[in-house]
């Protein structure tokens, strides 16, 4: 009996140890960083933690190589602005075409293509409107409307030339600016998700304020769970979007703000009118791809509801959840099933529209 017993026993060990071998412990490794104006978190769970932290900061050194060739706000002299394709695009409006990275030139295509697609809700050559409005500086102020007008003048994705052929990029007309703070974040999500792919990681999270990126699933192997933000409740969520292997990106009207008056000044702006878009709260786009996600977020933010949901619809896995100035949360019907609205959440909920 006693042999019996510490055969069994003997058999259970080995049995645990080829378990252990075959499931090494999960561990997570996380890490943030402050890049393009905001705090980006990367979360990734693997077995080997040097191999997790290496990963991610490769990522990161991913994310800040983009983030310097989009940047359009550094001086002109600094090591930033000789960095930076989108200033010397800028600075060369008018004159001459300039040779550019390739990834400038996979960023500027895409963005061309969805400028034109959404009529121009989304405009990547909207940076002389959006410099006069300095929502990145300490004290902005409301423009005076003679110096919009004059500012769209200088503004229209038309003007933008990307020829892939020999990697140039021209603005056709003086004083046209180049701004990709509506896009860059989350083409530079996309390529440290990217890097995290390639080297082997099969569950992470990339958080890029207001732009996630997953791999997989979560560690309970469920897909993640995204919190949609109240836009007039810091702290709280409407609810939640279910993602894996994909992309939630969400523009919204409170993250760079200021009221005067009582009215609400914030940093998306109409393309046609030049001042901020006035349908919408917060437009959430999912779709696997993180630039695209980030463009569309934009578009469909500035769009009237009806067009951005038609917008959405016509492209293929492209999921849409607007919660638009008078308070009603709308979606596409495809995201049914895969969001959870807290009932008391203070929005209407047109269910399946
Ligand atoms: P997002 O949070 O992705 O919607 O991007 C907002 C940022 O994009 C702003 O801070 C501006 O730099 C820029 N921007 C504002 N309005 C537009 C627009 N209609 N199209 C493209 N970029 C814009
Ligand atoms: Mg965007």
């Amino acid at each position: 009996m006693t042999g019996w017993k510490a055969l069994l026993a003997c058999l259970l060990l080995v049995a645990v140890m080829v378990y252990a071998w075959k499931h090494p412990s999960e561990v997570e490794y996380s890490s943030q960083q402050f890049l393009m104006d905001t705090f980006v978190t990367v979360k990734v769970y693997g077995s080997d933690r040097g191999h997790l932290q290496q990963s991610v900061n490769e990522a990161f050194g991913e994310m800040r190589r983009i983030a310097e060739l989009a940047d359009h706000f550094p001086q002109a002299g600094t090591a930033a602005y000789r960095a930076s394709d989108v200033c010397a695009i800028n600075e060369k409006a008018g004159i001459r075409p300039v040779r550019v990275h390739s990834d400038t030139i996979t960023m500027l295509t895409l963005a061309r293509q969805y400028a034109e697609l959404s009529h121009g809700a989304f405009d990547p050559a909207i940076g002389a409107v959006t410099d006069l409005w300095n929502f990145s500086g300490d004290n902005p102020v409301i423009p005076v409307s003679e110096s919009i007008r004059q500012r769209l003048k200088l503004s229209g994705f038309r003007y933008l030339t990307v020829n892939r052929d020999n990697s140039t990029v021209y603005v056709r007309k003086k004083g046209v600016k180049l701004d990709l703070g509506a896009s860059a974040k989350g083409y530079a999500t996309e390529k440290a998700y990217q890097i995290l792919k390639r080297s082997g990681i099969d569950k992470a999270l990339i958080d890029a304020g207001g732009n996630i990126r997953t791999i997989g699933t979560n560690r309970e192997g469920k897909p993640w769970k995204i919190g949609i933000k109240d836009p007039r409740r810091e702290g709280g969520l409407i609810g939640t979007v279910s993602v894996e292997n994909g992309s939630a990106v969400t523009s919204g009207d409170y993250y760079r703000f200021f009221e005067r008056d009582g009215s609400r000044y914030h940093h998306i702006l109409d393309p046609r009118t030049g001042y901020p878009g006035n349908h919408t709260m917060s437009a959430t786009v999912v779709t696997q791809d993180s630039a695209l996600a980030d463009i569309l977020s934009t578009a469909c933010f500035v769009l009237p509801p009806s067009e951005a949901l038609a917008l959405a619809t016509g492209l293929k896995e492209v999921d849409l959840l607007l919660i638009t100035s008078d308070k009603k949360i709308i979606h596409t019907p495809t995201l049914t099933g895969r969001i959870e609205i807290n009932p008391n959440s203070g929005y209407r909920y047109d269910q399946g529209r």
